[in-house]
């Protein structure tokens, strides 16, 4: 089976500050890989990284055997990989719909609007099927005509699902997707990442809960101090030396 996505050696320093220092990690196709470490670890600018929204300084982002690393974020979405945010900002003009139909990247360009206006309306009616399918499934039908902005943390993160799942991805990276959620909502955020990996997207997920990641991952990586320490299945990381030195060694 063929790597999915395969991060290498990644070195990003932010002015004197030193931030990744060679992580190298893996998805493979059908995975959902927690991806953990201390605050400050470098877990978020990783994943920037490898979806376009950070240049590391050195190293290599393949997806599906392609070099990615140069590529601008919505090049890297196009290729089946997408992402959410740890802190979703919405805006407060747009509904919930209309959030999740501006994630449509086949949508864009006026020139194919003016150049094949039948084309767009197709496009448009499908994803507006597409849209309300997802909203359905996120459990966002109910305030699908709300202002994005006006909705519970919790709900934006699942419209931060709803917009990345927009681009039919292969691979969904999450950064601390229940992060502030309440209890109910984070059972359905899980039955949902349960359910998208039954339909074959894999994951890449920065979470700190440690039921959460027992329940969802599949297999578990530990970077600290910019360097993966750990790469073990999630009932392991308890008495992983490496481990238990990142998150109480200093
Ligand atoms: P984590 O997600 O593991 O908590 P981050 O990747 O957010 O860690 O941050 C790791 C380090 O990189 C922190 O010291 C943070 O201040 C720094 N950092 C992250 N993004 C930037 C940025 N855009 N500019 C400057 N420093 C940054
Ligand atoms: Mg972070």
């Amino acid at each position: 089976m063929h790597t999915l996505l395969d991060i290498q050696n990644i070195h990003k320093a932010f002015g004197g500050n030193v931030v990744l220092q060679g992580a190298s990690l893996n998805v493979m196709p059908g995975e959902i890989v927690g991806l953990l470490g201390p605050n400050g670890s470098g877990k978020s600018t990783l994943l920037n990284v490898a979806s376009g929204f950070a240049r590391s300084d050195s190293g290599e982002v393949r997806f599906q055997g392609e070099d990615i690393s140069r590529l601008p974020a919505h090049r890297i979405v196009q290729h089946g990989m997408a992402r959410t945010f740890q802190l979703p900002s919405m805006p407060s003009r747009m509904s919930v719909l209309e959030v999740t139909l501006a994630a449509d990247t086949r949508l864009h360009g006026v020139w194919s609007t003016l150049l094949r206006p039948r084309a767009v309306r197709e496009a448009e009616a499908e994803a507006l099927q597409q849209a309300n399918q997802l909203l359905d499934a996120l459990l966002l039908t109910p305030v699908k005509h709300l202002a994005a902005s006006a909705i519970s943390g919790g709900q934006k993160k699942l419209l931060s699902i709803a917009c990345a799942l927009m681009a039919r991805p292969k691979l969904l990276m999450l950064d601390e997707p229940t992060a502030g959620v309440h209890p109910n909502l984070r059972r359905d955020i899980v039955q949902t990442l349960q359910r998208l990996r039954g339909q074959g997207i894999s994951q890449l997920i920065v979470e700190h809960d440690m039921h959460f990641v027992r329940e969802v991952c599949t297999r578990c990586v530990v970077l600290d101090r910019g360097q993966i320490v750990a790469d073990c299945k999630p009932e392991e990381l308890s008495s992983h030396p490496q481990v238990i030195e990142a998150y109480l060694g200093r």
